[in-house]
């Protein structure tokens, strides 16, 4: 369901941005038509230990090869921390609230200095050097955050595993990069329960004969089984380690950190971002997308085990000096106006979430988020999947009071920062589309042949050419990275998304390609069919998937979650029929629907399509990897009452 509702830019809000409609057209043509102008300039941002003196060198032909900032050298670290101290010491870095609504701290500059230099040089002391993996699998504690700074200080590439992992994924990931050190905790604590994250990780070392060594932070305080000469206690290393320890020279080119991607749609990957440019494009998109100042407050609600969460709690933010607050939990506990009542306590300007969590909130109803005032919330975004309509509008009106504009991003791992999005001063918003390229990024859209389509149009999208944030090579496998990447559509990137344009030249993603539907010759994207589901004011969630269909060569086969308190019924389900009908039209006429309770969701709450693929077409035995899966008994109720069905 598209919605060609323009939202324009409130006169106030481009009247103090950093970037408004005219200076935006005027930088986007600039950084298109003279890219080494334009990143030379803007690299600049960032302070460097021995300047650049080329800029951009890149191919997506052959065998692809990124490379940007060359020959300049800088260390991350020293850009989030070091270079703040003569002007910042003592404002807050990082604002923790804990898991609990009674605990919360600010912890400054001079602080964060000082525990990630200790950090970095007991890292040293266990023997890592520059280039060393290390994998870190913790909550959502500081410790988090300083662990991943402390390894950028010393050239050690770290490699961030969600601490809601299984030991199985834990295993996997350590072993793909093989990490010498892994960083953990006691026991994490997420809507007051513990997760035994010790307990996960001596699991899976098992067989992971690259670890040496275990830093074990003291969460909970709960009890741990100990390997002597492996183990060692986070705060006692920290106590007895120096704070002298000066940042390593890196090459913009040096790797930085490797992520795994989501699984949404397959065997994760092992994402390479490297230093210079990664940081550059983080910290500008930081500061243009979410139009931060000096003072703002500003929350991403994202863990950091996501991208989200390196590029927009820590990297970029801190690169820029801000205030970033880190939340332990999760948004429904105590109860589920947890979000608000934090925006209230600490004040916070700029909100990032994720449209699973807004629609998951909208379930309660206004209630909870009324109860709180959210006045000092200045902007909102979104980012994970595409925010249907439904959503958006919510957040909108009832989030947002109408006042605050919405960012609603599109990005991936791979892409390092934000790609598509509006810029708040600048970007009149239409809820659904993540609207207009971020400086320097060539969106194209091409059919299934390669061939480039113009104007208002559908397909697959495609960058055409190079931006700083780029991933370098999937690690281990540059042939994985040219292959996923760049053999689809040569010479361009492909990103693996369908995507529209419509006559404003906005860009609305439709899902995953493999997720586009074709119903008798028609192309549907799923998310168009389950945006019309969710507008229905009984449903809470839907996921769409195409299935063989005899006469249509697809089908369209829904699944849907109801809001709290309504009942399945036959009613219903053509009651939704004819809702969806009209909504988009005949074609896309859902051919089944069924009920389901929970949707299989990836950790970070993406719906995984590609299972319920499987499911709809009674491929029960052929699930693929489920690893990456937060709640696998949710697959098992939907295959069951999928056999019921025959
Ligand atoms: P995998 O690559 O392993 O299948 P994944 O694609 O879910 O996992 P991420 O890199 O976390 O891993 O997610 C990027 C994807 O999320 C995008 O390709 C897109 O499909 C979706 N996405 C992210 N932000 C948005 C957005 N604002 N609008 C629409 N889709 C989005
Ligand atoms: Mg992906």
């Amino acid at each position: 369901m598209s919605n060609n509702t323009l939202f324009p830019v409130p006169d106030a809000v481009a009247a103090d941005a950093w970037v408004d409609a005219t200076k935006y057209q005027q930088m986007y043509d600039r950084s298109i038509s003279d890219p080494d102008g334009f990143w030379g300039e803007h690299g600049r941002r960032l302070d460097w230990i021995q300047p650049y003196t080329k800029v951009k060198n890149t191919s997506f032909t052959g065998d692809v090869s990124i490379r940007w900032y060359e020959d300049g050298v800088l260390n991350a670290c020293a850009n989030c921390v070091d270079r703040h101290l003569p002007a910042r010491a003592d404002q807050t870095a990082i604002l923790w609230e804990g898991d609990s609504p009674s605990e919360h701290k600010h912890i400054t500059y001079s602080e964060l200095y000082d525990n990630v230099t200790r950090l970095a040089n007991v890292l040293k002391a266990r023997g890592v050097k520059k280039g060393d993996r290390v994998t870190i699998y913790l909550p959502m504690i500081p410790e988090a955050a300083y662990a991943m700074l402390a390894c950028a200080r010393i050239g050690a590439v770290h490699s961030v595993v969600f601490g809601g992992f299984s030991p199985d994924s834990l295993k996997d990931r350590v072993q793909d990069c093989g990490s010498s050190v892994v960083i953990t905790a006691d026991e994490g604590l997420r809507g007051g329960r513990k997760v035994g994250l010790k307990v996960n990780a001596d699991q899976a070392l098992k067989s992971c004969p690259s670890v040496d060594t275990v830093i074990v932070v003291r969460r909970t305080g709960g009890a741990v089984n100990w390997v002597e000469g492996r183990d060692i206690w986070y705060h006692e290393a920290l106590a007895a380690a120096s704070s002298d320890c000066p940042p390593e020279p890196m090459n913009a080119e040096d790797p930085l950190f490797i992520l795994y991607t989501s699984g949404s749609t397959g065997k994760p990957k092992g994402v390479l971002h490297t230093t210079g440019g990664y940081l550059v494009y983080a910290s500008m998109t930081h500061q243009y997308v979410f139009d931060y100042h000096e003072g703002d407050v500003y929350w991403c609600t994202a863990d950091v085990g996501w991208v989200t969460g390196h590029s927009y709690i820590l990297y970029g933010p801190l690169a820029n000096g801000a205030v970033t607050l880190m939340f332990e939990g999760v948004p429904n506990y105590p109860d589920s106006g947890r979000f608000w009542e934090v925006i209230d306590k600490h004040k916070v300007n700029i909100f990032y979430t994720a449209p699973t969590a807004i629609r998951a909130l909208m379930r309660e109803g206004e209630g909870p988020v009324k109860r709180h005032s959210r006045k000092s919330l200045r902007l909102l975004g979104s980012v994970g999947e595409p925010i249907n309509p439904e959503a958006w509008l919510w957040y909108h009106s009832v989030v947002g009071d109408e006042r605050c504009p919405i960012v609603d991003t599109w990005w991936q791992t791979e892409t390092g920062g934000i790609l598509i999005t509006p810029l708040p001063g600048a970007t009149a918003t239409k809820p659904g589309s993540a609207t207009l390229p971020f400086f320097g990024v060539k969106p194209v859209i091409v059919d299934n042949e390669g061939h480039l389509l113009e104007g208002a149009t559908e397909g697959n999208l495609c960058i055409a050419d190079s931006w700083p944030g780029q991933m370098r090579t999937v690690f281990g496998d540059h042939e994985r990275f040219k292959q996923t990447y760049f053999s689809t559509f040569a010479g361009k990137y492909f990103t693996g998304d369908g995507c529209r344009r419509d006559e404003d030249g906005y860009y609305w993603i439709t899902g995953r390609v493999d997720d586009v539907i074709n119903v008798s010759g028609h192309r549907l994207g799923t998310a168009e069919v389950e945006s019309a589901l969710v507008a229905h004011p009984k449903v809470a969630e839907a996921a769409v998937v195409g299935y063989p269909h005899d006469i249509k060569g697809q089908g369209i086969y829904a699944y849907v979650t109801l809001n709290a308190g309504e009942t399945p019924s036959e009613e219903l389900r053509k009651e939704l029929v004819a809702w969806v009908r009209k909504e988009i039209g005949p074609i896309a006429t859902p051919d089944l629907i069924q009920w389901a309770p929970g949707l299989p969701k990836t950790r970070s709450g993406k719906i995984m399509r590609r299972i319920l693929r499987k499911i709809a077409a009674n491929e029960h035995e052929a699930l693929g990897d489920t690893s990456t899966l937060a709640d696998p008994t949710v697959v098992t109720d939907l295959v069951d009452s999928r056999m019921n069905r025959g």
